[in-house]
């Protein structure tokens, strides 16, 4: 059967997924896995559709070196184990920049003007590029397709996607791109069939996971969201602070003598959850410790996301719905009980038990504002994309050997 393979690839990790493409195109997730502690302990692990453990096996540091040694590894697993040879490969690609609003085949060009955004996504960009590149180099006939996080957001209006600054800066691509734009577009898709009756209103989409934003929907379409130039506005993160004043980084860079890399390294790696808390940039470990850093991280954490609603709720001029997705989003009640109670103002009313049950909704009935969680899936939305870009060359492809 022929099918799809999806590549998300960080720094440490390369993480990958097969969808065999049904009769009718539909895709069916057929198995999921990752090579990770790249340059540490690599590892291999796989598993099937039921969850299955299909492979669960380390390898010698100096074997798996670097991300594009991690997918080799796993490509050789899936040929020679698994016997499968797919027949496209969607990537997750953090940072599009101002000129892709969908996904695109993948060629050398491509591959230059996207490296061009490195600076804006320093611990995303080049470790998505890199199984890019390195199979552009070894299996060149196999079609690739770029589906990227900033695309969704593309269509705002320029007063979302504007920063008070001087317009030669938006020109050279200083803008508000806004990120998670493949699990908000999967949401947006999503909501026709889960929920019809709010489809088509003003959502607000929370993506709460290690990374954390939330976007505004009107028809289906991102209008605004919390992130901005990098991913690093906005909601409180794992490890990242989500909106600074522009000062603090000043501060940082002059009074404290901070070098520019070591700054990155810190907005990047060492604040937000973990910062604060001194303890954890997971939720799961702040919610059980008793230690009261902990608990003011995860009040900072609520407090932010109400307020940031609150923006968003603005730009739509009123909401209809709000939907929880992501790590997070999905599977704590606590903290969607704590962000639910922030809302009441809007006029959110949570119903308890269904929440502890992780139900589609979680409000009460005469709540003004329903609540609904949608688990996301951004591997899926790359693969249809995937599929769509392969379908669409191979039509123009016909098409002018017709001409
Ligand atoms: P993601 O990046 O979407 O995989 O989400 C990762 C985040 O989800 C981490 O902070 C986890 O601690 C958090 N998470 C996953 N499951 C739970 C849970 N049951 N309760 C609280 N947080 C969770």
């Amino acid at each position: 059967m022929d099918t799809i393979l999806v590549v998300n690839a960080g720094s440490s990790s390369v993480k990958f997924q097969i969808f065999a493409i049904e009769g009718d195109g539909a895709l069916r997730r057929q198995l999921k896995g990752q090579v990770d502690g790249i340059g540490s302990r690599p590892r291999l692990r796989a598993t099937g559709a039921d969850g299955d453990t299909l492979a669960d096996r380390a390898y010698p540091i100096e074997s798996i070196a670097d991300v594009a040694a991690a997918l080799t590894v796993a490509g050789a697993w899936l040929r020679d184990e698994r016997r499968i040879t797919p027949l496209a490969v969607g990537h997750r690609v953090v940072h599009g920049g101002p000129d892709h609003d969908r996904p695109v085949p993948v060629d050398h060009g491509l591959v230059a003007r996207l490296e061009r955004y490195t600076a804006l996504a320093p611990l995303h960009q080049p470790y998505n590029l890199a199984p890019i590149k390195s199979l552009l180099a070894n299996l060149p006939a196999l079609p690739q397709v770029a589906c990227f996080d900033t695309a969704f957001h593309r269509g705002h209006k320029d007063v979302a996607d504007q920063y008070a600054i001087p317009h030669q800066l938006y020109d050279e691509g200083v803008r508000r791109y806004g990120f998670h734009g493949l699990s908000y577009e999967y949401i947006a898709r999503t909501l026709p069939k889960v929920a019809p009756e709010i489809a088509a209103g003003r959502i607000i989409v929370a993506h709460l996971g290690s990374g954390a934003s939330m976007c505004a929907l009107q028809g289906g379409r991102s209008v605004e969201s919390t992130m901005g130039f990098t991913a690093l506005d906005g909601l409180p993160m794992g490890t990242r602070p989500g909106q600074i004043d522009a000062g603090v980084v000043l501060y940082l860079l002059t009074t404290k003598g901070m070098r520019p890399d070591a700054v990155q390294d810190f907005l990047y790696r060492e604040c937000g959850l973990k910062g604060l808390s001194g303890i954890s940039n997971d939720m799961r470990e702040l919610l059980t410790s008793s230690d009261p850093r902990a608990a003011f991280a995860v009040d900072y954490f609520v407090y932010r996301a109400g307020l940031h609603a609150g923006m968003l709720a603005a730009a739509l001029q009123g909401i209809d719905a709000f939907v929880f997705t992501a790590g997070i989003g999905e599977n704590s009640s606590a903290i969607r009980e704590r962000i639910a109670e922030q809302l009441g103002w809007l006029g959110v009313a949570l119903d308890r038990a269904e929440n502890a049950k992780h139900s589609l909704k979680i409000s009460q009935t005469g709540s003004r504002i329903p609540v609904y969680v949608v688990p996301t899936d951004e591997e899926r939305m790359i693969a249809e994309h995937t599929l769509s870009v392969l379908w669409a060359s191979r039509f123009n492809a016909k098409r002018e050997k017709a001409s």
